[in-house]
């Protein structure tokens, strides 16, 4: 009896011990991507390490909302590169890349927001909606994709997408703003030639299974420097270790990719990731000779996509807790 007991307690010290260990693991990938995301990424921060509940992950609300009050997420248009134009709201990014060739779109808002925002902002901006030759959606989601039928539609653009996001849309019959027509689908890492400019189009599965991210050249007063575009963040997939780990093996790809191709500028697609809203307005500020603020520089990229990393090491450690 007194021997059972004895067990008893010390297999219950055994499990006191290793739920420990695995808190313990959860934490230090938390501390570390605390360390990674220093002052530069609270919003990244807090959004996939405190609060990675899908419920909560900003910006992936489903397709059937009420559209919000204009006031709320309205933004003014504003060239960010010589090449480069943020046509995004508060909450939302969407861009347009211009080339010898026409123009690039990545991203396309909810459908809201595409004609006040994209068309108008384009057209404020001194662009024509007319030349979108490609629109790149990151992924399948109501905040990014619900414009790709019209600039499809109306101005003729080929809409890029990843394999299993089409295959998602096409499902999705109430799409706001339209679904558009299957057209070019990414199924590994390619790039999209459009006049002088050339964008490499990487698969990154992990907020949703056919997520793309980008890497492209922008110019500030003629120096080219290169951009990565992170397409995904939120950890809103099926909580489990397989959808962790295609996560994690995203992040460190592209912070591979983004090293290889010396890239110095982050653009997320939700401007709590990458304060695009903010620096929309503070390149209005810059005085000849500063930096550009969306020039982080090349270690800043890296730890982006180690915050990343880490935070989903921790959700992943949290599971077996
Ligand atoms: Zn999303």
């Amino acid at each position: 009896m007194k021997s059972r007991l004895l067990l008893t307690a010390a297999f219950t010290v055994l499990g006191l011990l290793a739920a420990n260990a695995q808190t313990g693991e959860a934490e230090m990938h938390r501390r570390a991507a605390k360390t990674a995301a220093g002052t530069l990424f609270p919003g990244l921060l807090a959004a996939i390490c405190v609060s990675p509940d899908p419920a909560t992950v900003v910006g992936d609300g489903g397709r059937k909302r009420p559209d919000p009050n204009r006031s709320t997420w309205y933004a003014q248009p504003a060239q960010m590169f010589d090449n480069l134009y943020w046509i995004g709201t508060r909450i939302h990014s969407a861009w347009a890349l211009k080339t010898s060739g026409g123009i690039i779109i990545i991203d396309t808002l909810y459908n809201y927001a595409v004609e006040p925002e994209m068309v108008e902002g384009l057209k404020t901006l001194g662009l024509n909606p007319a030349d979108v030759k490609y629109v790149i959606v990151s992924h399948a989601h109501g905040d990014h994709d619900e414009g790709a039928r019209l600039f499809q539609q109306r101005y003729g653009a080929h809409v890029v997408m990843g394999a299993p996001d089409w295959d998602s849309i096409e499902k999705q019959t109430a799409l706001p703003g339209g679904q558009p027509k299957r057209d070019i689908v990414i199924s590994a890492d390619r790039d999209i030639t459009l006049g002088d400019t050339t964008v490499h189009v990487l698969t990154s599965p992990g907020h949703t299974p056919g997520t793309l991210s980008l890497i492209f050249p922008v110019k500030d007063h003629g120096r080219t420097l290169t951009a990565v575009y992170s397409g995904g963040t939120g950890f809103n997939f099926p909580h489990d270790v397989a959808h962790y780990d295609t996560y994690i093996a995203t992040q460190r790809k592209m912070a591979a990719a983004a090293v290889k191709a010396g890239a110095t500028i982050l653009f997320s697609n939700h401007s709590v990731y990458d304060d695009a809203f903010d620096r929309s307005r503070l390149v209005k500020l810059r005085a000849a000779g500063e930096p550009h603020p969306y020039e982080i520089g090349a270690a800043a990229v890296g730890r982006y996509f180690k915050v990343g990393e880490e935070c989903a090491l921790a959700a992943r450690a949290d599971l077996k807790s």
